[in-house]
């Protein structure tokens, strides 16, 4: 089995996110684990402006994925793709994520190796613009075939994330850690997907995007309260400490290195069929639920265009 660690990269407005994410990414590295790291568009276009070039080189040695142009921004991908047909949706996708492609590239010189979605906000017509910018993968996927299976759906290799470990858990103890490595021993497949938190949420006590709840874009950035520095270290020290216990235990690689395999695809059985239809439109009402979504958003068309993509869908080969 191979797994891949996550991380989500993404605060443009607090001041010690950029350190943060330094930070962090110099503990994959030290730990000698690759990550999986997804950078929004605004991260890089910050990054950049500032001329943080000490983090964008901390995260060349990983893996690295786009993380939406704007995240929290309104409108959010949902948003954007709630009320419009496939063919419009296809336009407004590869419209709003090439610019986020754009600022990636000018940061590291190199394509996105996969796309992940902000607050797992996403829609089918995502898959189809990824397809046109070259990027092979989503992660974090809504779509599902059974309860952790990679598959390919409408032209795109799609992750699912099966655990999570989030930044209070960090900062709380080793506890949740050590379930994580516990679940991953049990865990049957050829991928497993675990994610471990922001940057900035290490290093602040809120998410940096609270103000863009219900739908609200706040005229003045509300900045978030500082961590206690000591909380912030422990954090970072369990991090690497889980990174390195991981490492002895499992084949821990980048998505890039997951995806260089002969990944080979089947047809989906009926029952993983009747999974997809279940699950992803369950997946789907559920993300729906990000508090930074507008309170009113309907993504019922959203469901019914990814249920009418369901002969797209192909499950990963696991005997070969
Ligand atoms: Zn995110």
């Amino acid at each position: 089995m191979q797994v891949s660690v996550f991380m989500d990269v993404e605060d443009p407005i607090n001041d010690l996110a950029d350190d943060a994410a330094r930070d962090v990414a110099e503990v994959f590295t030290k730990s000698g684990v690759r990550g999986s790291f997804c950078l929004t568009g605004e991260k890089c276009r910050t990054l950049l402006a500032r001329g943080r070039q000490d983090v964008l080189d901390a995260y060349l040695p990983h893996c690295l994925g786009l993380h939406t142009n704007t995240h929290s921004y309104h409108p959010t991908t949902m948003e954007l793709l709630a009320d419009c047909n496939y063919e419009e949706g296809c336009q407004r996708a590869l419209a709003t994520e090439t610019k986020g492609f754009d600022a990636f590239v000018a940061a590291f010189e190199k394509k996105p190796s996969f796309w992940g979605g902000a607050g797992n906000t996403w829609s089918c017509e995502i898959p189809w613009a990824l397809s046109q910018l070259g990027i092979e993968a989503y992660s974090y996927a809504l779509t599902a075939t059974s309860e952790t299976g990679v598959h390919k759906f409408n032209g795109c290799v799609a992750l699912p994330q099966a655990i999570s470990i989030g930044e209070d858990q960090w900062a709380a103890g080793y506890d949740l850690a050590e379930t994580v490595l516990d679940y991953a021993a049990h865990f049957v497949g050829p991928w497993l997907g675990i994610f471990v938190g922001h940057p900035t949420r290490f290093r602040y006590q809120q998410f940096w995007d609270y103000g863009f709840a219900n739908g609200v874009t706040p005229p003045t950035p509300q900045l978030a309260d500082e961590q206690d520095e000591a909380v912030y270290q422990a954090s970072l020290e369990r991090l690497g400490s889980f990174l390195s216990d991981l490492k002895t235990q499992f084949k821990v690689v980048g998505v890039d290195e997951f995806l260089e395999q002969e990944l080979a695809f089947r047809e989906p059985t009926l029952q993983e069929r009747e999974f997809f239809r279940e699950q992803t439109a369950a997946n789907l009402r559920s993300a729906k639920g990000w508090p930074i979504h507008r309170p009113d958003l309907d993504i019922e068309n959203i469901v019914a265009k990814t249920l009418a993509l369901e002969d797209t869908m192909r499950v990963l080969r696991t005997d070969s």
